[in-house]
C-alpha cells in the first residue's frame, strides 16, 4: 500500500489493517482472515418522531461484527456525525476487545444520528424508546443475542429507557434486565460500571508500570507518581481515568482538553475540582486552578508530556499531526484515536502505545459482570458477605486465644469484613486487565514479527476467535 492510500483509509479500513498485521504475524490462511474481519450484519433504521409539533426522521445503525460468541456486545453512541463505516469499525473493535480480555461475547456497536444537546429530556426519551423498538423488532436487541451499553452521548438514563422498552415488548422474558448494560443500580445496574472504563485505564497503566522491561522502552522512570499526563477528552472516560491517576497514583494531570478548549496547569490540575467546574459552568473557561486556552483541542495532543491519553473520539492522531506528538507513551482510552497511517509512524519511531482494544476494555468487562448479575438475579456477594465476616471474626478470635494477645481493631476490621459488590467488581476488573496485559507481553516477547502492543493484542484476540471457528466450524 502506498503512503497516499494509507492516509485515505476509512476508520473501518484502518481497523482492518491493524488486524492484518496480526494475521500476517500468525501466517493466517487468507480465507480465515477474511471470515474473521467481515462484519456479520448491519441494519440502518429511519424512524419518525413527533417533536414540538413537527415530525423529525432519525437515522440509526446497529452493526454486528461477530457472533462466534453470543450475545454480541457493544455500546450505542448518539452523535451528530455517525455513519455505517464508523459503527462497523467500532463493532470490529468490540470483537477484538472482548477476546483480548476474555469476555465471552461477540462484537457489536450502534449509533444514532442525533445531537442530544438540542433536545429536552422527554424528547430524548421518545427518540430512545422509538429507536429501541426498531432494534428489538428487527432482532438487534435482546439479552441472548445483542446487548447494547453506553457510549459517547449515552449513559445510564438511555440504558434505563431501553431496558424498560424491551421489558414492555417482552413481558414473558424473565431475563429482560440483561438486554442492556450500564443501567442505573436501582434498575439492575452494577456498582462501578459508570467509572469502569476509566478504572480499567488506570489498572492498565499500573500493570504496565509494574513491568520494568516494558517501562525501559519508554525511557520513563519507575512509578506513576509525578508522571505528567495530558488527557484529550474530558467526558466519562477521560474524567474518571484522570481522577484516579491524580488522586490514587499521584500523577500530575497537566492538561485536559475537550471539544471547546484546553485547561493547563504545569503543576498539575485538581481533576475533580476542574470537572465539577465544567459541569456547573458548562465550560472549563474561568476555572481558577488552571490556564484556559480556547479552541485547538487537538493541540493538547502535541504537548510535551510523559503519558498522553486520547479519550475523545477516533482519528485524532493522524498523518497531519503525528510528527508533532511528543509524548513518551500513549494510552488509548478512546476507540480508534490513532489512524493506521499515524500508528505505523509512531511504531517506527518507537513510541509505546497501549492500544484501545485493551486499554479501554474496562467498560465491557464490568458490563459482562452486570449481565451475569442480571441473569443470576442476585447481587454479587449477597450470599457470602456475612458468612465471610463471621469466618474472619472466628479467625481473629482463634488468633487471640492461641497468642493470648489482642488483635488491634484495624486488623480485626480488615480480616473480618466481607467483600461488597464494588470490591468484587474491582477485583474482577483488576484481574482481567492484569492477565490480558501479561498475555500481550508474552506474545510480544515470543513472536518475532510482533513488535508492538497493538499487534500483540490483536494476535491474542485473533488466535482465540480463530480457535472458536476451527473448533466448531463455520456454518
Ligand atoms: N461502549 C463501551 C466500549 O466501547 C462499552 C461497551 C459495553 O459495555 O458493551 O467499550
Amino acid at each position: 500500500m502506498t503512503d497516499h492510500q494509507c492516509q485515505k483509509l476509512s476508520f473501518r479500513e484502518s481497523v482492518d489493517h491493524m488486524a492484518d498485521r496480526a494475521m500476517e504475524a500468525l501466517d493466517m490462511a487468507p480465507d480465515v482472515a477474511v471470515a474473521i474481519k467481515s462484519c456479520n450484519a448491519v441494519i440502518q433504521v429511519k424512524f419518525p418522531v413527533k417533536i414540538r409539533g413537527k415530525v423529525e426522521v432519525f437515522s440509526g445503525w446497529r452493526a454486528v461484527h461477530s457472533t462466534h460468541r453470543l450475545p454480541a456486545k457493544g455500546g450505542i453512541r448518539y452523535a451528530d456525525c455517525v455513519d455505517q463505516d464508523e459503527v462497523e469499525a467500532l463493532a470490529a473493535l468490540m470483537t477484538y476487545k472482548c477476546a483480548i480480555v476474555d469476555v465471552p461475547f461477540g462484537g457489536s456497536k450502534g449509533g444514532l444520528l442525533v445531537d442530544p444537546s438540542k433536545y429536552q429530556r422527554n424528547e430524548m426519551e421518545l427518540i430512545t424508546r422509538r429507536f429501541t423498538l426498531e432494534l428489538v423488532r428487527k432482532g438487534f436487541l435482546s439479552p441472548a443475542t445483542n446487548v447494547p451499553a453506553p457510549d459517547m452521548g449515552t449513559g445510564q438514563r438511555e440504558m434505563a429507557w431501553m431496558a424498560d422498552t424491551y421489558k414492555h415488548l417482552n413481558p414473558e422474558d424473565i431475563n429482560y434486565s440483561a438486554c442492556v448494560t450500564g443501567k442505573p443500580v436501582e434498575h439492575g445496574g452494577i456498582r462501578g460500571r459508570t467509572e469502569a472504563t476509566g478504572r480499567g485505564v488506570q489498572y492498565a497503566l499500573q500493570e504496565f508500570f509494574r513491568h520494568p522491561d516494558a517501562l525501559k522502552e519508554t525511557g520513563l522512570s519507575a512509578g506513576l507518581g509525578g508522571k505528567r499526563v495530558v488527557v484529550q477528552g474530558f467526558g466519562n472516560v477521560g474524567y474518571h481515568a484522570a481522577k484516579f491517576l491524580f488522586e490514587e497514583d499521584g500523577c500530575k494531570v497537566i492538561a485536559v482538553a475537550n471539544s471547546k478548549g484546553v485547561l493547563v496547569n504545569e503543576d498539575g490540575l485538581d481533576v475533580e475540582a476542574a470537572y465539577r467546574y465544567k459541569v456547573e459552568h458548562k465550560s472549563m473557561e474561568g476555572f481558577p486552578g488552571g490556564r484556559y486556552e480556547r479552541g485547538g483541542t487537538k493541540r493538547a495532543l502535541e504537548m510535551d508530556c510523559d503519558i498522553l491519553m486520547p479519550a475523545a473520539t477516533e482519528g485524532q492522531i493522524d498523518i497531519e499531526n503525528v510528527d508533532r506528538v511528543k509524548a513518551k507513551m500513549i494510552i488509548e482510552a478512546a476507540n480508534g484515536p490513532i489512524t493506521f497511517a499515524a500508528d505505523e509512524k509512531l511504531n517506527k519511531r518507537g513510541t509505546i502505545i497501549i492500544p484501545d482494544a485493551y486499554a479501554n476494555a474496562g467498560g465491557v468487562i464490568v458490563s459482562y459482570f452486570e449481565w451475569i448479575r442480571n441473569l443470576s438475579h442476585i447481587r454479587f456477594g449477597r450470599m457470602q458477605r456475612w458468612h465471610d465476616e463471621l469466618q474472619g471474626l472466628a479467625q481473629t478470635e482463634a488468633l487471640e486465644n492461641v497468642t493470648g494477645k489482642q488483635v488491634p481493631d484495624s486488623f480485626r476490621k480488615k480480616i473480618s469484613s466481607g467483600a461488597s459488590e464494588l470490591d468484587l467488581v474491582h477485583s474482577g476488573l483488576h484481574d482481567s486487565m492484569c492477565s490480558a496485559f501479561q498475555e500481550m507481553w508474552q506474545t510480544r516477547s515470543e513472536i518475532e514479527k510482533v513488535t508492538n502492543y497493538r499487534t500483540a493484542a490483536y494476535v491474542n484476540a485473533i488466535r482465540k476467535i480463530a480457535r472458536s471457528y476451527l473448533d466448531i466450524g463455520v456454518y
